[in-house]
């Protein structure tokens, strides 16, 4: 599966995790070329074009996907789709991948496949805050994911150095989630989801896909936008059927 639209993937026996890239879609600029998200003025032809293309890239039947709104609701999905509004979803389903669409916010996966079940979150800062981490684990694990045979995925996002805050921001993750504080203006996101599922899954079972959308000419940044139109790249995971 070497294509443009993988920036990194990961397998765990019949599941994959895949970060896509910005490239080797369908959209014109400024939302070239892989555009995912239907929200962002780009042509919806092209965007519909792009959600086959990493359907067939996933070798799934469908693609549901995300409709974050920065709070902590977890939506239980069984069809292709856009999704309910929320930061997180978790299906059963073989053949339905679930994408969480990002350009700079976190997005996370939680594979058990032992028991088939798949997750997707997406955390930017409002996320981390609210622990939509913890709402994801728990939804999955409701629905019959086993945390001890569980593996967790942290896909691209920007980087604490390129993610500069208000002081009065730092200040609040110091008292609510010190993890994700890099200095006095500086916030690590990813640092912060990672501590999130660390307390629910072993560390060794916690998979970094590293990469910094600033930084990265291969993904889209809404901060590297700066305050232009852009599109959303993101996380998606796929169970094969049997
Ligand atoms: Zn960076």
């Amino acid at each position: 599966m070497s294509s443009a639209a993988v920036f990194d993937q990961i397998a765990f026996a019949d599941i994959k995790v895949i970060a896509l890239s910005r490239h080797g879609g369908l959209s014109n600029a400024p939302y070239n070329s892989l555009n995912l998200a239907d929200y962002v003025g780009d042509e919806p032809e092209a965007v519909r074009g792009n959600l086959a293309i990493v359907s067939r890239l996933a070798g799934a039947g469908g693609i549901s996907v995300m409709s974050a709104d920065h709070g902590n609701k977890v939506n239980v999905v069984t069809s292709m789709g856009t999704a309910p509004s929320g930061d997180g979803l978790v299906t059963k389903e073989s053949n339905l991948a679930l994408l969480a669409l990002a350009a700079d916010c976190v997005g996370f996966a939680l594979a058990d496949s032992d028991s088939g079940v798949i997750a997707v979150g997406h955390a930017g800062w409002r996320g981390v805050l609210s622990n939509v981490m913890q709402e994801v684990v728990q939804v999955f694990v409701s629905n019959g994911g086993k945390l001890s045979q569980t593996s967790a995925v942290i896909g691209p996002a920007i980087c604490a150095s390129c993610y500069e805050v208000p002081s009065e921001r730092v200040a609040q993750f110091l008292a609510q989630c010190p993890a994700a504080v890099s200095d006095e203006t500086h916030l690590d996101l990813r640092a912060g989801v990672h501590s999130s599922l660390a307390a629910h899954i072993d560390i060794a079972q916690i998979y970094d896909l590293p990469g910094c959308t600033q930084e990265s000419e291969k993904l889209f940044s809404y901060r590297k936008a700066n305050g232009q139109p852009t599109g959303r790249g993101g996380l998606l995971i796929v169970r094969a059927s049997s």
